[in-house]
């Protein structure tokens, strides 16, 4: 954990493309819309009646929390001088740095100091254990009836046994303390469900702030919109309540204004200059810095993708007659 990494971060300020909405303007933005999307034929009918501006927003936190154990493990031991251990550093005291970014690690180490010679609980210090093919006789039978023969065993060469492999022979293991550090990553998520959709929202331009920080705390926090904060704060207390001990924290806050717009669509004129049919009212938003429209009441028209379309195939077709004419004048002059 270094210095630096422990000053609070800089200050943070959602930035917000906030201008007052007008009429004009919002109609303006749902004309191009219509354009876009090749509704021509309602264009100059679909008037803002009234419309509120607000925002959505999404906070997501991750958490690298590290948790310690220790085990102990056997190796088999060849009988080697050891020398004396001494007093063993305890689980919680080690200084182990944690990953720089959040990311899952498992760190072990064997504390040697812990160590002792055991009798091999495998073999009770045989050294030697009963052969699994041929179960101790020394031999092994193939075959039925009047084929049925009888070999000397290939694993253990008749003898009915086979070195232990948790002491490799010599009865005895050598047995300490591992200690394992474990960082793992927790996320959190909190966001509004309402419309219009988040995916929308993602592309629609929106502010998105990054926190980071060993351990989130509220002078962090409070440098968020007043009404994140709480949102913020239930985050943490989320990922504090957990096992382990927090590492390393990032909050990262999706903020986008959104304006709702209530709408009149007039009804097409007919031929003889009469409306067909009465007005109607909708809702559509307006969100993001980018201003994308998400009117789920004004369906695009397919028109303009099908005329892609046969683009598209045009082009293909003339593409494959030149190389057919190419690979025959290559045949008649190569
Ligand atoms: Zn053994
Ligand atoms: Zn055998």
């Amino acid at each position: 954990m270094s210095a630096d990494a422990a000053t609070p971060a800089a200050p943070v300020c959602l930035v917000l493309e906030r201008p007052e909405p007008d009429g004009d303007g919002i109609a303006r933005r749902i004309e191009r819309h219509l354009i876009a999307i090749g509704r021509n034929d309602l264009r100059g009918r679909v008037h803002p009646i009234d419309w509120v501006l607000s925002h959505h927003d999404h906070l997501a936190l991750e958490t690298l929390a590290e948790t310690r154990v220790s085990y102990r493990a056997a190796f088999p031991f060849d009988g080697q001088e050891l020398p004396d251990a001494v007093g063993a550093p305890e689980l919680e005291d080690l200084l182990v740095p944690p990953p720089s970014t959040l990311e899952e690690r498992t760190w072990r180490v064997p504390v040697e100091e812990t160590r002792t010679i055991e009798e091999c609980p495998g073999c009770e210090g045989a050294g030697r254990v009963t052969c699994g093919r041929c179960g101790g006789d020394g031999e092994t039978t193939s075959g039925f009836g009047k084929d049925k023969k009888t070999s000397r065993c290939g694993r253990c060469a008749g003898s009915g046994n086979v070195q232990c492999s948790s002491c490799e022979g010599s009865g005895k293991v050598l047995e300490l303390r591992i200690d394992e550090v474990r960082w793992e990553v927790h996320q959190d998520f909190d966001g509004d469900e309402a419309p219009p959709p988040y995916h929308l929202l993602h592309g629609a331009g929106a502010t998105v702030e990054v926190i980071e920080s060993d351990d989130l705390r509220e002078e962090h926090l409070e440098r968020l919109e007043p009404d994140l904060v709480e949102k913020a704060r239930a985050l943490v207390a989320t990922a504090d309540a957990r096992d382990g001990t927090v590492r390393r924290q990032r909050l990262r806050v999706t903020y986008a204004p959104v304006l709702e717009v209530r709408y009149r669509l007039d009804p097409a004129t007919r031929p003889d200059g009469e409306p067909d049919g009465p007005a109607t009212e909708g809702r559509l938003w307006i969100v993001g810095t980018t201003e994308q429209v998400y009117a789920p009441g004004i369906r695009r028209t397919w028109m303009n993708l099908f005329i892609a379309l046969v683009i598209v195939f045009a082009l293909l077709n003339v593409m494959l007659v030149g190389f057919l004419l190419a690979a025959a004048v290559g045949v008649a002059f190569g």
